[in-house]
């Protein structure tokens, strides 16, 4: 039940309009901010619009749906992991996307890294941060992240790009501006205790990027609506 590509091109047209005007507000050029579409649950050819559209990256929260996706979608276009990866999945996620945005512990880094090598390649990947506190949310503890990320410019075949997080479902919009606000200071305070860019800060999604961007970020994943509802 994809939406034919001229509504997806209205859609996405609209998303776009939206993130430039929001940039304005923060007084950011709008090529600051990329648009991610997240095709989870859609058929292979929501990753075909979104090529087609001309966007980077497809975001997808599952490893086996997108393994089982991306090879009916040869349009060229990069692949994301934007959901919770097991260590067992590890082999599995470098073989089939190419960049990897849920970094939550310690033993993921480990397995990534060395199924990385065993491929030969060098993995980008986001730290992902529970920068809401919400129970119900992956990743790592704030507090946490700075061991984390020592951990992480360790390895070898891993690319550390950035922060990602996803902010607690609230009808508060205060509570999403703190969460994004607090990944901002996180990934200030990191960089520069590490002397390293960062850049890439993954946060806000269809009902909450206008806060994110405020906020700084770099790149939003939006599913619903470019889509539509799941
Ligand atoms: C599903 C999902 C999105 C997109 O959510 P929408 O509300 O549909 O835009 C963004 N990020 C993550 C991590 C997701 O799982």
């Amino acid at each position: 039940m994809l939406i034919p590509y001229e509504e997806f091109a209205r859609r996405a047209d609209q998303v776009r309009a939206e993130i430039a005007e929001a940039c304005r507000r923060a007084g950011r050029p709008a090529a600051d901010v990329e648009l991610m579409a997240v095709t989870k649950t859609h058929p292979p050819e929501a990753a075909g619009y979104a090529a087609r559209y001309g966007l980077r990256a497809v975001g997808e929260n599952r490893v086996q749906e997108a393994a089982e996706k991306r090879p009916q979608c040869p349009a060229p276009i990069a692949w994301e992991l934007i959901g919770h990866l097991q260590s067992n999945k590890a082999k599995l996620a470098v073989a089939h996307f190419d960049r990897v945005q849920s970094i939550d512990s310690e033993k993921l880094l480990d397995h990534l890294d060395r199924a990385a090598a065993a491929q030969g390649k060098v993995l980008p990947v986001l730290l992902q941060i529970n920068a809401g506190n919400d129970p119900a949310k992956f990743g790592a503890e704030p507090a946490d992240a700075e061991r984390l990320l020592a951990g992480a410019l360790t390895r070898k075949n891993l690319r550390v790009d950035g922060l990602m997080t996803i902010a607690p479902l609230s009808s508060d919009p205060a509570v999403a501006q703190r969460t994004f606000a607090n990944l901002r200071a996180l990934r200030d305070q990191l960089s520069a205790q590490q002397g390293i860019p960062l850049r890439e800060l993954s946060m806000g999604m269809s009902g909450d990027f206008a806060d994110a961007i405020a906020a700084g970020s770099t790149l939003v994943r939006v599913g619903t609506a470019l889509f539509g509802a799941r």
